[in-house]
């Protein structure tokens, strides 16, 4: 495929930066760079560039890259990052919140807790955006995105712009039914009257059993595989013998088996070849597959 340049480009009122590392935008830190690397103005920035933009250059969007692993040839085309403008929050009333793609999950938890809107709470264990939120269909301890969503914005590739219903989101477990290449603008989210003191307590408990359970301070993709039906992820991959393996400089965690770990120099292959050796040994031994929760994107080198 061409490499996509400038020159190919409609003009914006947003950055562009050609050959951009990708690596420092995922939490994994590990990657090759985007051909272009886009940061719209606004909405309607956005919308212009996906209106004037040639057919055949493929556009990523990447949100804080805590799901993500961008392999070591990069990224052909346009990858978008969403910005200050699209990281608006606010109170609609009606115990109505809304956010927009670029926002943090734990800023919604936050501003849910002030409005004293219980069913937040899981948002402030999940170190994405609402953009990867909606996508991921994200969620921890029992509730998921699925549980508050009203409904999303969102633009299609030729830059119309759509408003799905928790219906037509199509949700599933870590599944969003909407095609990919729609772009999550932002989200009206529901919750529940409760009282601040047992929000609070909830929200110090997700925070408390993910440091007591996750590698929270390693470079990591999070969750590397979906759980399966039976049991979790995790005892498939602990009862193969992946506790602390290591691949060149990526290791499955000592402390959650189903997170993957670039130790520091680990390049997006080890990581990728790691998880590949696990779902071979475990669907060996068992018969299961385990399927890739982390969204592995790019070239490989
Ligand atoms: C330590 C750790 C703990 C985690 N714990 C949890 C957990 O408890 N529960 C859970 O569900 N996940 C968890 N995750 C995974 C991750 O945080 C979630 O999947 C999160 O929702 C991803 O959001 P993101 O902004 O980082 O998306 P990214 O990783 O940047 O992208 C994920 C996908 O969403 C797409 N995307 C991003 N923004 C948009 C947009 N605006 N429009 C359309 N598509 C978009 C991307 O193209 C990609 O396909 C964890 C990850 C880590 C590192």
């Amino acid at each position: 495929m061409t490499k996509t340049s400038l020159d190919m480009l409609p003009t914006v009122r947003g950055k562009y930066k050609p050959n951009a590392d990708l690596a420092k935008l995922t939490w994994f830190r590990v990657g090759g760079v985007a051909d272009v690397l886009f940061s719209p103005e606004d909405e309607d920035d956005l919308i212009d560039f996906l209106q004037n933009k040639p057919k055949n250059v493929p556009v990523m969007l990447i949100g804080m890259g805590s799901n993500m692993l961008v392999r070591d040839g990069g990224v052909a085309g346009v990858v978008i990052k969403l910005g200050r403008k699209f990281s608006k929050i606010e109170a609609l009333g009606g115990n109505r919140i809304l956010a927009g793609a670029g926002v943090a999950d734990a800023r919604v938890a936050k501003a849910a807790y002030d409005e004293s809107l219980d069913g937040f709470a899981f948002l402030k264990g999940v170190p994405g955006a609402i953009g990867g939120a909606l996508r991921m269909n994200a969620g921890a301890h029992g509730t998921e995105i699925k549980d508050i969503l009203v409904e999303a914005r969102a633009l299609d590739s030729q830059g119309n712009v759509h408003i799905f219903s928790l219906d037509d989101m199509g949700f599933g477990y870590r599944h969003c039914g909407i095609d990919e290449d729609y772009i999550f603008i932002s989200a009206t989210f529901e919750g529940v009257t409760s009282d601040q003191i047992s929000i609070k307590a909830k929200m110090d408990k997700v925070t408390d059993l993910r440091v007591a359970a996750q590698p929270i301070n390693s470079r990591t993709g999070g969750s590397t595989f979906k759980n399966p039906d039976d049991k979790s992820a995790w005892k498939y991959v602990d009862e193969a013998g992946f506790r602390g393996h290591i691949n060149g400089g990526a290791q499955v965690s000592e402390m959650h088996t189903n997170f993957l770990i670039n130790m520091g120099d680990a390049t997006a292959s080890d990581i990728e070849q790691l998880g590949d050796m696990v779902k071979a040994k475990v669907e060996t031994d068992t018969g299961t597959i385990l399927h890739w929760e982390i969204k592995r994107v790019g070239r490989k080198s």
